[in-house]
């Protein structure tokens, strides 16, 4: 069974029978985040692909070593080696260290994870705690004549690369048309080409962040990192490198320049991507003003949400689309994928209940052999969400009494629902914020009407307690002719 999975591999450009180099191990990495800011949904939709992905290869008995990285020096806002370091910015802004800044969105994005339900990887390596490999490798390309250093900065020689290795494979670019589309170089550049990264950039006086070289006190280029530390946790060739549709160029193209020039042959055998995410058709952004954190979704604070979203709603809302397609959020949508949890969490439930009968009318191993098809032809969520829907019209059916099924039928549907939902989606019946939100609504609708009913009864002392009472504790209650209002000061 575990010898037929499909996966659309990037580079290739078409789905590939996966092939581990060594099973039953596979090695997965997969770029993680950079932490100088809260995560939002692009970041969640990337965890949880890659999450899917773990839990699924697992789910075939493979052994995966998952390393996801955390970037905490020299991602510089502009095409990687120019501009300011957005952590040092921030650390800046805020009067913090930088390694202040870095662990407070590091322990922020794990939280968020934790509470999205994706499982901690087998290795989280840092790519400061890996300076010395990264200088190694910055000396490998060197030494195979792929790298030049100008004052203290090495730069990767992209069009000499180019004359022997093919460069932009990966994202299907032509250097030809890279170059026209670059900006040429002004006077002031040290590099060569407009194509040439930094691997290796000479610190300014400002600039907090740095280490000692041979080539000047300075810090890695980001590329660099994801090469240094894949290599060594996973070895010079691995199964699968991972990452979101926005990291393809220049990261990843890069990065397998860089392993091909020092190394002498490219890492990865399969290439996964996933697509972007959008916010009512339009690119996410910063400065488009449409950029929602995690924890603004999850406690609807942001003009542009109707209400708080859990974070089983948003992973609900995410594997609802095929991980290589586009994913437009709206609350519409976002609301459709909470109703859609519930009533599958609400199957789950009433399949406990349900009682097995002499035959069955439903056909549970047809159910079943669709699951796995549609997780084996590219990890296709959305179809297998679909399949498990049908599962859920034929609970209603068997707890209605309309529909019959033998026990054991029942118990291999019990076990479907149970490894496709918790074990490969990673759903939990809990979604902490909604439910809480749902709790809460319900107590105070029953202590109102508690207070009406003392009104009715002119028992004004008890209503009048009630409402002080609920005012101690920053709530205010607005009586109205048929009932009261209450809102949160
Ligand atoms: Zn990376």
């Amino acid at each position: 069974m575990a010898n037929d999975l499909f996966i659309y591999n990037t580079l290739t450009r078409r789905k590939e029978k996966f092939e581990p180099l060594n099973p039953p191990f596979v090695g997965l990495y997969a770029c993680g985040p950079t932490v100088y800011g809260d995560a939002h949904l692009g970041h969640a939709r990337q965890a949880i692909t890659f999450d899917v992905l773990y839990r699924y290869l697992r789910y075939l008995d493979y052994r995966v070593r998952y390393v996801r990285n955390i970037t905490d020096v020299g991602h510089l806002e502009n095409d990687s080696d120019e501009g300011e370091d957005k952590i040092l910015k921030r650390a800046r802004i805020e009067s913090l260290e930088p390694m202040e800044v870095v662990q407070h969105f590091m322990n922020r994005y794990h939280e968020h994870m934790r509470d999205l339900n994706v499982l901690p990887p087998s290795i989280e390596p840092r790519a400061s705690g890996h300076i010395i490999e990264q200088q190694e490798l910055i000396g490998k390309i060197m030494e195979a004549g792929f790298a030049y250093e100008v004052n203290g900065s090495v730069y990767f020689d992209v069009p000499h690369y180019h004359e022997s290795h093919p460069y932009g494979q990966l994202s299907g670019r032509k250097i030809e048309d890279l170059l026209s589309n670059t900006r040429a170089l002004d006077g002031q550049s040290e590099k060569r080409s407009p194509l040439d990264f930094a691997l290796w950039k000479k610190a300014d006086p400002a600039h907090i962040m740095r280490w000692p070289s041979r080539w000047s006190e300075g810090y890695p280029g980001w590329h660099l990192e994801c090469s240094a530390m894949s290599t060594k946790y996973l070895g010079m060739q691995f199964d699968i490198h991972g990452g979101g549709m926005d990291l393809l160029f220049p990261h990843h193209e890069c990065e397998i320049a860089q392993n091909v020039a020092g190394y002498g042959k490219p890492s990865v055998r399969y290439w996964i991507h996933n697509n972007m995410i959008t916010i009512n058709g339009q690119k996410m952004g910063r400065s488009l003003g449409n950029f929602i954190t995690l924890e603004q979704f999850f406690k609807g604070d942001h003009e542009m949400l109707d209400q708080p979203f859990g974070p089983m709603s948003i992973r609900f809302f995410i594997l609802q689309a095929h991980y290589r397609s586009t994913l437009d959020f709206s609350n519409e949508a976002l609301q459709a994928s909470e109703k859609g949890l519930m009533r599958l969490m609400k199957s789950m439930d009433e399949l406990e209940h349900i009682k097995p009968s002499a035959s069955s009318s439903v056909e549970v191993n047809d159910l079943a052999s669709k699951c796995d098809e549609a997780m084996k032809d590219d990890l296709n969520t959305p179809v297998l969400i679909a399949h498990l829907f049908d599962g859920v019209k034929w609970i209603n059916g068997l707890s209605e009494g309309r529909l019959g099924i033998t026990s054991s039928d029942l118990e291999n549907l019990k076990t479907l629902f149970h490894n496709y939902l918790f074990n490969i989606l990673g759903l939990t019946g809990q979604d902490t914020p909604n439910r809480e939100k749902g709790i809460s609504n319900g107590l105070m609708e029953l202590i109102l009407q508690m207070r009406n009913e003392a009104k009715a009864n002119r028992d004004f002392a008890t209503a009048d307690r009630i409402r002080d009472a609920l005012s101690d504790l920053g709530i205010t209650v607005k009586d109205r002719k048929d009932g009261a209002d209450w809102e949160i000061r």
